[in-house]
């Protein structure tokens, strides 16, 4: 369910400090340490699932979950609304794909460009 030696399971716990989003039974979102964006934060499973390779059709629901309270929480974050404005949905998977935290993670980006990255 959790791995001790994962940074994001231990933002979770509250055993490394983060700039709280928003949390409810199953997810967590709080801000990107090093934004690319003027708005970059990221939300994650409760779950420790180290990527989407290992996601399974039980995931279904949180995945959605997940899919469904980014749009939410990019405008409540500042993100200016869509069309015009929207948001950057992001998910690294493995070595190749850019991942460097193995706790599965969707970055949300937004606000005004240029964007340091992304
Ligand atoms: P990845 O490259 O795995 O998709 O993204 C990992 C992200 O986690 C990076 O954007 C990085 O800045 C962020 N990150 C890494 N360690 C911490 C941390 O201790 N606190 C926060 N808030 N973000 C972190
Ligand atoms: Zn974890």
């Amino acid at each position: 369910m959790t791995d001790a030696n994962c940074i994001f399971c231990k933002i979770i716990a509250g055993q490394i400090p983060s700039r709280k989003v928003y949390e409810d039974e199953h997810v967590f979102a709080f801000h990107d340490i090093a934004p690319w964006a003027p708005i970059h934060f990221l939300i994650i499973p409760k779950l420790h699932i180290p990527s989407m390779a290992q996601l399974v059709p039980e995931h279904a629901a949180l995945m959605g979950h997940m899919m469904t309270l980014a749009p939410k929480l990019a405008l409540q974050e500042g993100c200016n609304p869509y069309p015009d404005g929207g948001f950057r949905l992001l998910v690294n998977n493995g070595s190749e794909g850019g991942q460097e935290v193995h706790h599965l993670h969707m970055h949300v980006m937004g606000g005004p460009r240029p964007w340091l990255r992304g």
